[in-house]
């Protein structure tokens, strides 16, 4: 590459050695470095080595066809300008033209043949190349076609479907394609579906159509789930799913759902996998019929779309009466983003509208990176766009998606690495977590795990003695590509754990519940996951408090520990212990838990300073501080407030509890004095105050409470705990 003059390189593959030639003149004549070849092989090769600026391709080969080679460019990225030439018709050209934008190739132009030296000038120099589908050379079909044309079209499989990919607005990962029909006639070239699919409406082709995509799309997206299994790109593809558009008029023919439900079955795939993405029209406006329709296909499983949001007749009426799952933003919102305003402010309002009715939104037509941000921003959930990608011809989609994959796992795999936590020792601040879970979900096992290239590793691992296991074990593998918690009620009966190693043997693993941890960018790392030895269950509300917890354990992955840490006797400090306080109180709350704050204050420390010395008063300050991690559970909160205060919160403690926890100290402080070797006693004041769930306090009038506490205890015993 470094060797590159300035002179514009053309490549050209045509099997006539005459067009070939004629072409190489005329380019060269304008100062073109040229290179021809009548066989793709050799042409391929020097695509490789030399990098052309332009490409112009015979469509029309005996060797392999030009639409082939259009989109093996594609799958190679090329980046060329492409002038296509040929001898056949107009519109297969423009045909050819079209699936060339499709695949995003930077399409200059058409070169009909006999052409005269000024018109390929004018394409060799006239246009950058445009990677727009309706760019002139390629302009759609607009002879008029017929109902009887578009049935015959149906008969003879001139339909295919071409796929667009829908990606996670924050991480920029794949949730899933959306299936577009595409007709080629055969003379009136591509006809787009925004012409034929009206027509099938009209004329009671649209169950047909439907059956028609769908059993292709279907059978692709096995195929491409399979691949990207096979592919090893580090992810399964569990959460990707396929979007097919559904006409509100196929909704009464139950017998077509029963089909593509049995299609699903064929392929080895469930409703689930199914988003069916619905418009409103007026043959919606039966809401009795329409409700009962879509609930029953909800309650299949699958998930249910509601397209074009914002246009035309859906409404929020709709949305909160019918079962969807999904909003669809309308592009006419999201294309005018950038310059529009008002745009933006509908934008908003429905994204806000949807987050508060628990539905996910997609922004369809993002063509600009200001767009994607705002959306991202303001929390919108999936991407769809021109800026994402073009609708694919199926072999360029499944590609894109194997190549999406291995991107997003290596985005995944450098904000792990950047927590610098793997093979770390454990540390209570996450061990207190998973203590806190087994007893809030009542299971052995309990795992803080993260996920690298090779294994799953337990940064905390309660009920469980391995600290790791190869990756392809790890239920996490599948945990991490799902949007929300993953759950197994009885791993016996999931064809995808039964027979793993962890299932079949130690630890036995029956029931599963993982919940994916994220780092801010929303990249997930790992989970925090529940595991029992019998099969076992977990309702909303529980996976709330899931979720809840992942939280938790998603700020101790990111915290700064330098920030929350007392270096000198390694508990929390002040500013750890009010954040995770906080937290657990609320936590506490939720759960109608009781907790205890505890206040204890060294007695005369200034004076063992004074007398001994900092380095032994540092000495008893972390002598105490290992004494108070024996004393305290793995769950509680332990921090050093200041100098020499101490505070604790005991979670899920009641009064008693915390009064068995004051004399378990007694001893504990009793002890220490007696073995160790220091030349004083130490002794302290306490006070405490619990939290009374029904009536509950925050942690500024907890820790007031028990100050004042302590001083009052001080004041009664003059030292001597109580
Ligand atoms: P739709 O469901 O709203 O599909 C999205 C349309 O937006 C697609 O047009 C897609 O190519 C286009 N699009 C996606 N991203 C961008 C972008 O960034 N910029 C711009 N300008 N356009 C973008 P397409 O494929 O022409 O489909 C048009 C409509 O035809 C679809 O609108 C859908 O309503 C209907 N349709 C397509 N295939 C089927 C099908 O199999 N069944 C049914 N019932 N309707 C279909
Ligand atoms: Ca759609
Ligand atoms: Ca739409």
């Amino acid at each position: 590459m470094s060797s590159r003059t300035d002179t514009l390189r053309l490549l050209i593959l045509d099997d006539n050695e005459m067009t070939g030639q004629t072409l190489q003149r005329i380019a060269e004549r304008e100062g073109f470095d040229v290179r021809f070849s009548t066989v793709p092989q050799q042409f391929f090769q020097w695509l490789d080595e030399w990098n052309p600026d332009h490409i112009a391709l015979d469509l029309v080969m005996p060797e392999m066809d030009g639409v082939q080679v259009l989109a093996e460019l594609a799958q190679r990225n090329c980046r060329a300008c492409i002038i296509i030439t040929s001898g056949v018709g107009g519109r297969i050209l423009e045909a050819a033209g079209r699936s060339a934008a499709e695949h995003g190739l930077r399409l200059t132009g058409v070169l009909q043949k006999p052409f005269t030296p000024a018109e390929f000038r004018s394409l060799l120099f006239g246009s950058e190349g445009s990677p727009s589908p309706v760019s002139a050379p390629a302009r759609q079909a607009t002879l008029p076609v017929s109902a009887a044309d578009l049935a015959a079209g149906l008969q003879r499989k001139e339909l295919f479907v071409v796929y667009q990919p829908k990606v996670d607005c924050r991480t920029g990962s794949l949730v899933g394609f959306e299936a577009l029909a595409r007709w080629r006639h055969p003379h009136a070239g591509l006809v787009p579906p925004d012409r034929f699919i009206p027509l099938a409406e009209t004329h009671d082709l649209i169950d047909e159509l439907t059956e028609y995509v769908m059993a292709e799309a279907l059978h692709w997206f096995a195929q491409v789930r399979q691949q990207i299994q096979a592919n090893n790109t580090g992810c399964t593809p569990q959460s990707i799913r396929l979007s097919v558009n559904i006409s509100a008029r196929s909704l009464e023919n139950s017998a077509l759902f029963e089909r593509i439900e049995q299609c699903c079955n064929n392929h080895e795939l469930t409703p689930e996998h199914l988003v069916l993405e619905l418009t409103e029209t007026s043959a919606m406006q039966d809401p009795v019929a329409s409700l009962d329709i879509l609930t029953r296909l909800r309650m299949k499983g699958f998930h249910l779309s509601i397209d074009d949001f914002g246009t035309g007749y859906s409404s929020m009426v709709q949305l909160v009466r019918l079962p969807f799952s999904e909003i669809k933003l309308d592009k006419s919102f999201v294309m005018t983003a950038r310059r529009s305003q008002e745009s933006r402010t509908v934008i908003k309002s429905i994204v806000d509208l949807g987050r508060s009715l628990g539905l996910k939104c997609t922004a369809e037509g993002i063509e600009d990176n200001d767009t994607l941000n705002y959306l991202r921003d303001i929390g919108c959930d999936a991407a769809q766009g021109y800026l994402i990608a073009r609708p694919l011809m199926a072999e360029h989609a499944t590609q894109w998606a194997l190549e999406c994959m291995r991107q997003s796992e290596s985005r995944r795999l450098l904000d792990l690495h950047n927590l610098h936590l793997l093979d770390t020792p454990p540390e209570q601040r996450f061990d207190r977590l998973t203590k806190l879970a087994q007893r809030v979900f009542n299971v052995p096992i309990v795992l803080v795990v993260l996920l690298d290239e090779h294994r799953q590793w337990f940064k905390s691992n309660l009920g469980l003695t391995m600290r790791e296991t190869p990756r392809h074990m790890a239920f996490c593998t599948h945990t991490i590509n799902y949007q929300d918690i993953l759950l197994v009620p009885d791993t016996l009966k999931d064809p995808r754990f039964q027979h793993n190693p962890l299932v079949t043997g130690e630890p036995h693993i029956r029931f599963y519940a993982g919940c994916p941890l994220r780092v801010a960018n929303g990249n997930a790392v790992g989970t925090l996951c529940l595991i029992d030895r019998k099969p076992g269950a977990l309702n909303t509300e529980d996976q709330d408090l899931l979720r809840d917890m992942a939280h938790l354990a998603e700020k101790e992955l990111q915290a700064d520990i330098q920030a929350i840490t007392d270096s000198l006797t390694s508990l929390l400090n002040r500013r750890g212990f009010e954040s995770r306080a906080t937290d657990t109180l609320q936590l506490s709350i939720r759960l109608r838990h009781s907790a205890a704050l505890l206040f204890i204050d060294l007695d005369q420390f200034k004076s063992i300073n004074d007398n001994h010395g900092h380095a032994m008063g540092d000495d008893a300050l972390r002598k105490f501080a290992d004494m108070l991690r024996q004393v305290f559970r793995e769950s509680d909160l332990i921090a050093r407030f200041g100098g020499d205060e101490f505070v604790l919160l005991m979670s899920n403690a009641d009064k008693q509890q915390a009064l068995d926890a004051t004399t378990r100290l007694r001893q504990a402080i009793a002890d220490l004095n007696r073995q160790s070797s220091f030349p004083f006693s130490l002794t302290y004041s306490i006070g405490w105050a619990s939290l009374d769930p029904d009536n509950p306090q925050d942690l500024q009038a907890l820790l007031a409470e028990a100050d004042s506490n302590m001083y009052s205890n001080r004041n009664q015993s003059h030292g001597r705990a109580t």
